[in-house]
């Protein structure tokens, strides 16, 4: 009996010491993604990720033709991965980054970011897991279109919540602004920043509504 008590006693310390390791890391995630350092280190680093496969990219020869059409269906595979993880990542409550996400649309102008090592770290991880399939040409001009599609996502997101609708000089500037404040002022709907392809594909397009 003593030692089935010591046993339970053992097992209720070491699920709150583990209970206290994920609070903390999830603590540290929050500062670090709040942090307005992040926010700027952030958009370095996916500038340098995307500048970094163009480079090597160039310099490993093969067609230009290959290397366009690369280019564009990295940044086209990345309007999905913005798309899906906004609406299936992003606005689930349950995950860390749902949390972060909440704080945005929260605080709209308030810096929010993932951890800037994110991209770096996913990066070689990118280029390893797609060079088993594609040729290093293929996949150095596609994962740059990627990433330079991830920093006009993080540009066009921030201008969003810095310029004000009616301060904006082209129709075009105004829509897509107005699309993403409908997504700011109603759940589950226009999830697409850099695009609405997929909202329109997938059923979560909503139109502005005209004044
Ligand atoms: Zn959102
Ligand atoms: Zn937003």
């Amino acid at each position: 009996m003593q030692h089935l008590r010591q046993a339970r006693a053992t097992q209720t310390s070491a699920l709150e010491a583990r209970g206290a390791i994920v609070d903390s890391l999830r603590h540290l995630f929050r500062v670090i993604a709040l942090s307005r350092v992040n926010y700027g280190l952030a958009y370095a680093t996916d500038f340098a990720c995307a500048a970094a496969f163009g480079y090597l990219g160039s310099h490993a020869g093969g067609a230009w033709t290959v290397a366009l059409a690369s280019l564009c269906c990295g940044a086209f595979a990345f309007s999905f991965v913005e798309y899906a993880l906004h609406r299936w990542a992003f606005h689930s409550g349950s995950l860390l980054s749902g949390e972060l996400h909440a704080s945005h649309h929260h605080h709209p102008r308030r810096p929010s970011a993932l951890p800037f090592c994110s991209s770096a770290v996913s990066a070689p991880a990118f280029f390893w897991l797609l060079t088993q399939f594609m040729s290093a040409h293929v996949v150095h001009f596609a994962l740059c279109g990627f990433f330079a599609a991830y920093l006009s996502y993080g540009v066009l997101h921030h201008l969003q919540h810095s310029i004000r609708i009616k301060d904006l000089p082209f129709q075009w500037m105004r829509r897509k602004w107005a699309i993403h404040a409908v997504h700011h002022g109603r759940e589950g709907v226009n999830f697409g920043v850099t695009t609405s392809l997929w909202d329109r594909l997938l059923g979560t397009y909503r139109a502005v509504a005209k004044r």
